[in-house]
């Protein structure tokens, strides 16, 4: 790629990539089986269920408590909200930045994450993303979580508990996320809405796991808002918990800024760099691989050379050759 001339802090360049085979020309339902099930569910997807259930399960109180709006809940879903970042989030961090066990293999941006820089709260990356992921992202967070089993505790809205339809709700969660990122994203990207509230998350251009939920409140209100699709969508309560926390957890790996992981001779996939390229370019892949709208609204970068001149060439058109 010809960025290699003009970034000097192109790291790893994992090539060009398609869309889910279903949205080629010649669209190929068996490979999208196969890429569903071996490249999206498994095995990021797999161990957000997996996280949510244990969470749902034995770290969330009974519904019973939300039949009236306490503040003693909310703590406790903040607190567990906190602590399960803390663990995965932090588990990253400490894994690929504090001790730098695989150096910088795999590794998208050569450089570290910035110190005394001042459009850094606290004039640090780390301290500034970890400051509005946990108090604002787990924050507001469970604010959705606790009014939404306020209105299942008090059968306002509707709910269906058996396993075929909730196994159903949940792989559906995945595709009604990706439009639900993309509409807010694109909103965000209009100019007072992007200078005020979504530049808080753009301060990362070279991401790390803590960048991925670090935004402004108001951004926080937009992102988290999925779960208010289940006041029309009858559903199990642990819907809710599970929309919450993968809106919690999925962005850390993909923003973590290795493409894989490696632990001894094995490696395991990591970043997302459809998103990657998003904090690069700016104005390109608003929304998600698994659904590509980006392709449709023609804001799609593969990652190859030639993407990388059309939006250079629509920056001109535009007036703006930053
Ligand atoms: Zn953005
Ligand atoms: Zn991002």
């Amino acid at each position: 790629m010809t960025s290699d001339q003009v970034d000097k802090n192109v790291g790893y360049d994992p090539g060009s990539f398609d869309v889910p085979p279903i949205f080629r020309s010649t669209p190929q339902p068996f490979q999208m089986l196969k890429w569903f099930l071996f490249k999206f569910m498994w095995y990021q997807s797999i161990l957000w269920i997996f996280i949510s259930f244990i969470c749902y399960r034995y770290f969330t109180p009974e519904l019973s408590n939300f039949v009236r709006l306490e503040i003693e809940p909310l703590f406790l879903i903040w607190l567990r909200n906190v602590s399960i970042m803390l663990l995965i989030v932090g588990g990253q961090h400490w894994y690929l930045y504090s001790k730098k066990r695989q150096g910088s293999d795999f590794k998208y941006d050569s450089r570290w994450l910035a110190k005394k820089r001042h459009s850094f709260t606290f004039n640090d990356q780390t301290k500034d993303n970890m400051f509005w992921s946990l108090t604002s992202g787990c924050g507001i967070a469970a604010l959705y979580e606790v009014a939404m089993f306020y209105l299942h505790a008090n059968a306002y809205i509707g709910r269906v508990d058996s396993i075929i339809p909730t196994v159903l709700t949940t792989v559906s969660l995945f595709w009604l996320s990706s439009i639900h990122f993309y509409a807010n994203h694109r909103l965000l990207h209009v100019k007072p809405l992007y200078e005020v509230v979504h530049s808080v998350h753009h301060r990362n251009v070279n991401t790390g796991p803590w960048s991925g939920i670090s935004m402004h409140p108001f951004e926080h209100l937009i992102y988290f808002s999925l779960p208010l699709f289940f006041i029309f969508i009858p559903a199990s309560p642990f819907l809710v918990t599970f929309s919450l926390i993968y809106l919690l957890l999925a962005p850390s790996p993909s923003h973590s800024g290795f493409h894989r992981y490696r632990f001894g001779k094995k490696d395991i996939p990591a970043a997302d760099y459809f998103h990657y390229l998003h904090h690069k370019y700016f104005d390109c892949n608003y929304g998600t691989i698994l659904f590509p709208l980006d392709k449709w609204f023609d804001t799609f970068h593969d990652g190859s050379e030639q993407a990388h001149t059309k939006i250079i060439q629509k920056r001109m058109l535009r007036g703006n050759i930053n």
